[in-house]
Formats: C-alpha cells, sequence, structure tokens
C-alpha cells in the first residue's frame, strides 16, 4: 500500500477514534449536577496535528456549546491568527481540550471562573490522557498556568513562555509550546516584556503549524 493510502487510512481510523471518544466524553457527569448546564464542552477536530489543552470552559461555552466561545476566545484565536491559523482553521486542524471539560462555577471571589479542585483535575483527567495517546500530537500548547503545570515543570511563567520545550508524552517526545491564559482574569501579558515573550511563543507556533 502506498504512503498516500496509509496516511489516509490513519487519518479515518483517527476521525472514527475521536467520534467515538466524545460521544463516550458527552456523556459524562462523574461531578454530578454542581452547575445548573454544565456539561463537557467538546472540540470539532477529527483530523487534528496539534492540542491545545486549556483550563476548563466558561459559563459562556454552555450556551456556545464550543471550546472558547466567549471573550477568551477572540483573544486566544486572534494570537493564532499571529501564529498563522483562522479561527476556522485553527478548530479543524487543533484538537481544543481542558484540564476539567464542563464549567466549574464563579470563583468565590467574583472575579472570573473557579479553580477547578484537584480532585476534579483528577476526575477528568482519563479524557485527556486517552485524547493524547488517539492523537499523538506533533505540538501541545497548554494555555494559562493549570494546563502548563500538566506538561511543564514549575516554573515562573517568563521562563516558560516564549520558548518551545520537550515533553515525554506516551514514550514519544513532544514539542510542548505554552501560552498565557488569554481570559480577562489573567494579566500575566501586561506585564514588562511579556507581549514580546508572547510574540516569540506565536513565532514558534507559527513555525510548527504553518511550515514554509
Ligand atoms: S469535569 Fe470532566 S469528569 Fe467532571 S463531569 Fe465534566 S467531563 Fe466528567
Amino acid at each position: 500500500m502506498s504512503g498516500g493510502l496509509l496516511e489516509r487510512d490513519a487519518g479515518r481510523d483517527l476521525e472514527r477514534a475521536l467520534e467515538r471518544h466524545c460521544a463516550a466524553l458527552s456523556e459524562c457527569r462523574a461531578c454530578g449536577d454542581r452547575v445548573a448546564g454544565a456539561i463537557p464542552i467538546l472540540s470539532t477536530a477529527r483530523r487534528p496535528r496539534a492540542m491545545l489543552v486549556g483550563q476548563a470552559p466558561g459559563q459562556v461555552e454552555i450556551t456556545g456549546q464550543r471550546p472558547f466561545a466567549g471573550r477568551a476566545g477572540k483573544t486566544l484565536f486572534r494570537w493564532l491568527a499571529q501564529a498563522g491559523l483562522s479561527e476556522e482553521e485553527a478548530r479543524e486542524q487543533i484538537y481544543i481540550a481542558a484540564i476539567t471539560r464542563c464549567y466549574p462555577g464563579a470563583s468565590e471571589s467574583g472575579r472570573g471562573d473557579r479553580v477547578p479542585s484537584a480532585a476534579e483535575q483528577e476526575l477528568c483527567s482519563h479524557w485527556l490522557d486517552a485524547e493524547l495517546a488517539l492523537i499523538r500530537p506533533a505540538v501541545v500548547i497548554p494555555v494559562g498556568r493549570l494546563a502548563i503545570d500538566r506538561f511543564l515543570p514549575r516554573a515562573p511563567l517568563d521562563r516558560l513562555i516564549g520558548r518551545e520545550h520537550v515533553c515525554e508524552l506516551d514514550g514519544r517526545e513532544t514539542t510542548v509550546i505554552p501560552l498565557p491564559h488569554p481570559s480577562g482574569a489573567s494579566s500575566w501579558v501586561h506585564g514588562a516584556g511579556h507581549k514580546a515573550l508572547l510574540d516569540e511563543a506565536l513565532s514558534l507556533l507559527r513555525r510548527r503549524l504553518r511550515p514554509e
């Protein structure tokens, strides 16, 4: 069988496997009905080359029914456009996952969303593990502190963002390019020198996602 046919079959297999995976994920209620209407939010990418991992969906995603459907998403897709992908291309080519998949509710302070507890992160982690094993992404883009900590050793964000890292996932060396969280609740991007680090991260992504 030619390389092209093998590639096409592998693409179809991944598409079917992700369909089955997302059907199972959409039924998950392991955290109970703590927040009314909060259900798993799913990526629509079926033949992705890369994975993006956020923290958890926000309230707006309950209505939008797709990841990064609100204001944080507008910022994220503006950044990804700088890396060479329109929102449509990004949603098709990048599988958008998260540390937890259901809206966790508002934070007690009222500023932003509640950070999912360690128990919730643990309960949800098998979905992400399964996606990493199925997709075997060439590039992983963790977005925000919680996701970055899932892939890289703990360090200040200005030592992590703007660089490429290598992480062993499922016995394979995988490129990891972290981004700050695009939500207005995160002020990191406004810190001194941080915009330049973000620009560098987006150039690195452009080189990986849009090779000349
Ligand atoms: S957060 Fe994860 S584990 Fe909890 S109900 Fe949603 S999908 Fe299931």
